[in-house]
């Protein structure tokens, strides 16, 4: 059974949605800007340039992110960790969730906040993007945007890189330190933070990805008492508090706007 699996018996439960906007700043905001993975050295990224290009190299110390299948791997070391995931549960989920309804409601329930939220987003990253289903909808609520995918297992970027081709960007990636700075207008975590152990860490790194202003949609499973083998099966780490994500996005630097149970 997979995470999302599990997610399905969610379905009759409540789920919570959050949409976090990160404060403008003082003064002239960083980025957008890759840093190197070897010497931290910043470089701009261009208008219409991918977040981080495969043949992209450091022009102070010559370094290139490796790749596989034409994916850039920005955190290879993590890519077989397997903290709060089942890696052999991707084939599966793919098979599920184009026709599961849960997966297809929660596609029209993304693609709405998305334009009601962050309808001008040029840059769009979706953390914990899985397999790429997800993906559709971002596409479909913001058809002229740059979409990216990043997920921390590529066995899961295998199976979406069929899906989207070239339309999407994917990038093997760990939120928590993306090394993308000021980079983009909208993340997208949908059932992603309660895998991680430190979700604290990964809300901060968001918000380093993040443009000031730039907004941050999170979908997670709520209530403690809720909590049931499911969860176990899933990895999942918690189930939030009723204020518990709002609470950790704003001591990450995020201000909650929309916190709805669903
Ligand atoms: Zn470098």
């Amino acid at each position: 059974m997979s995470a999302r699996s599990a997610g399905l018996k969610r379905a009759t439960n409540a789920g919570k949605d959050v949409s976090l906007r990160k404060p403008r700043l003082a003064g002239a905001p960083p980025g957008p800007l890759r840093l190197c993975r070897s010497c931290g050295a910043p470089s701009a990224i261009g208008e219409r340039d991918a977040l981080w290009p495969p043949a992209w190299h450091c022009a102070e110390c010559g370094y290139a992110a490796p790749t596989a299948d034409g994916i850039s791997l920005l955190a290879p070391a993590q890519d077989q960790e397997n903290e709060g995931f089942d890696l052999k549960s991707f084939d599966l989920l793919a098979k599920v969730e184009a026709e599961h309804f849960w997966f297809v409601a929660r596609n029209e329930l993304i693609c709405w906040l998305v334009r009601r939220f962050a309808a001008n987003a040029r840059r769009v990253v979706e953390i914990g993007c899985g397999t790429g289903f997800t993906l559709y909808a971002l596409r479909e609520a913001l058809p002229e945007a740059q979409i990216a995918g990043g997920e921390l297992h590529s066995a899961g970027l295998a199976i979406a890189s069929k899906r989207h081709g070239d339309a999407v960007e994917l990038l093997q990636m760990d939120a928590r330190d993306s090394g993308l700075v000021g980079a983009v207008d909208l993340v997208g975590a949908f059932d992603v933070l309660e895998h991680i152990a430190d979700d604290g860490a990964a809300l901060r790194g968001i918000a380093g990805m993040l443009r000031p202003g730039g907004t941050l949609i999170a979908t997670v499973p709520q209530h403690p008492w809720l909590w049931s083998t499911a969860d176990e099966v899933a990895h999942h780490q918690r189930r939030y508090r009723p204020r518990e994500l709002a609470d950790k996005a704003t001591a990450a630097g995020f201000e909650p706007v929309y916190s709805p149970a669903l």
